[in-house]
């Protein structure tokens, strides 16, 4: 550490004879003492941060200048750019928000929450091999095999459980993490849980629906294993990460934010427009957990509990897609800053670090299709469109404006998911390629080769000029040395730092 030895150095000025040993060694204790108040004092004023807001703010600009040549291109790029710019960047204030139409009720309730029982037919020593019921075991295990694989297929996992993907993912993952052991957490009050929990998910939705939920936990899963974070994390960390996953679209009601918000929702209401669904399956996600045989953190320590709270919200909170430029600003400057180890593993020393880097991956972990084998990639595009027509069906009915690529009539939906991988999905993975290479590689290829693929799948428009966005650039975000230079702000909480350490007394013996 530069910074410690340094002003040592310093202290020598002073001719040594006139100083006791015993005076000497006091003086560089003080001056130590002196410089770790510097540094903590660097610390909280938190320079990172003017670094990381500009960096955001730069990618938001980079994306609307693309996005708005996008626009001009065609009607579908039009579409597109609508798209991404409506969910991924963070617009503050820009519909009418009609008058509310209050209602007389308090809100002393989360709604959604429903009391089902698992409880009773469920016991440890009459628990099934995999946590559900099924007459397929055979099958399912085989698929289980793979529990550990960016290949995964949840969907026949569904098929072979009942339809109880997330049960059955979250209790094989669970097992094969000795999390239940590590936890204390009885094998009957985790099952409960999770069933209650998969109940609470919308079997009618067609994308947010626990097959989602447990596509999200396994891919987490995955991603915790990655060579390159390998004993970063603490068992509670992953217990969060894990459960954060679990809940994060619990009860989602197959509309986005802004549709509830427009539609003056009770939700929108509770949570005050800032983001509605992601605080609402936090708060169901931790109420479930009062229902009967249900508290499957009933062994952990108040502190346990605590910490896991706190991470848990973090993670949930930063799913909200409006969030995704600031976690991308954030996650591009830890790499750029990023330290390793001899044997290529992440060093994440303070605890800011590998939050961040746990609410990146479970974000990425939710926009994770395009990264699929294209076969299950398909599967997820099908669905999610499914539900964005069925919300602009209601938007239609409701004489509202249609919602970017929730026009059935009109959405191109090839073209969407070329621009949803060029400009967010890409950008995003390469990121996390970046900070844990070399381990991605394989998923960046799966990318790129199902990008061909919708792009050779798009219906050729009978009017040329192609889109050139669409096509052959690849678009990029970067932050130079020359951004980092023109942070002025920043440079001057430097410059006064450093005036601070040498102005200290230590240095004026
Ligand atoms: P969540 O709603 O929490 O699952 O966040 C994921 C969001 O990312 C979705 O609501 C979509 O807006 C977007 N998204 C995820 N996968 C796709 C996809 N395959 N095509 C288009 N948008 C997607
Ligand atoms: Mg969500
Ligand atoms: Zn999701």
């Amino acid at each position: 550490c530069v910074f410690r030895r340094s002003p040592l150095g310093g202290v020598c000025v002073s001719p040594r004879a006139t100083l006791s040993d015993q005076q000497y060694q006091q003086l560089a204790l003080d001056t130590l003492e002196e410089l770790d108040w510097c540094l903590d004092q660097l610390e909280t004023i938190q320079t990172h941060r003017s670094v990381s807001e500009m960096a955001s703010n730069k990618f938001k600009r980079m994306l609307n200048r693309e996005l708005s040549h996008l626009s001009e291109m065609s009607r579908s790029g039009n579409q597109v750019s609508e798209y991404i710019s409506s969910t991924f960047l963070d617009k503050q204030n820009e519909v009418e928000i009609p008058s509310p139409t209050l209602k007389d009720k308090p809100m002393s309730h989360i709604s959604g929450v429903r009391k089902l029982s698992h409880s009773s037919s469920l016991s440890s020593t009459s628990m099934p091999r995999f946590g559900v019921n099924t007459d397929q075991e055979d099958e399912l295990a085989k698929e289980l095999e793979d529990l550990d694989k960016w290949s995964f297929n949840i969907f026949r996992v569904a098929e072979f459980s009942n339809n109880r993907p997330l049960s059955c993912i979250m209790y094989a993952i669970f097992q094969e993490r000795e999390l239940l052991k590590t936890f204390r957490i009885p094998v009957d009050t985790f099952v409960t849980y999770v069933m209650t929990l998969e109940d609470h998910y919308h079997g009618n939705v067609a994308y947010h629906n626990s097959l989602h939920a447990a596509d999200v936990t396994q891919s987490t899963h995955v991603l915790l294993s990655t060579p390159a974070l390998d004993a970063v994390f603490t068992d509670l960390e992953i217990l969060a990460a894990l459960f954060a996953a679990a809940i994060h679209d619990v009860d989602h009601p197959g509309v986005s934010n802004q549709f509830l918000i427009n539609t003056n929702s009770e939700l929108a209401l509770m949570y005050n427009d800032e983001s509605v669904l992601e605080n609402h399956h936090l708060a169901v996600g931790f109420k479930l957990l009062h229902q009967e045989n249900c508290d499957i953190f009933q062994n952990l320590t108040k502190r346990q509990r605590q910490s896991l709270r706190k991470l848990v919200i973090d993670m949930v909170l930063a799913t909200d897609m409006s969030k995704h430029m600031t976690l991308l600003a954030d996650l591009k400057t830890m790499v750029e800053t990023k330290k390793v180890t001899s044997s290529g593993v992440l060093l994440l020393d303070h605890y800011t670090e590998r939050i961040q880097v746990l609410r990146n991956m479970v974000h990425c972990a939710d926009l994770s299709n395009p990264t699929k084998p294209l076969p299950l990639y398909r599967q997820w595009t099908e669905r999610i469109m499914e539900e964005f027509f069925r919300q602009g069906d209601k938007e239609r009915e409701r004489g509202m404006e249609i919602s970017a690529m929730c026009d059935k009539h009109t959405a191109s939906v090839e073209k969407s998911q070329v621009g949803f991988i060029d400009y967010i999905v890409h950008p995003l993975w390469e990121t996390w390629a970046d900070l844990v290479h070399p381990d991605a590689q394989e998923l960046l290829d799966t990318l790129e080769e199902n990008r061909e693929w919708y792009l050779n799948t798009m219906p050729q428009s009978p009017s040329p000029p192609p889109d050139r966005h669409l096509q052959h650039d690849r678009f990029q975000f970067e932050i130079t040395l020359e951004d980092l230079e023109h942070n002025n702000h920043n440079h001057m909480h430097v410059r006064n730092i450093c005036r601070l350490i040498f102005t200290t007394k230590s240095f004026h013996l």
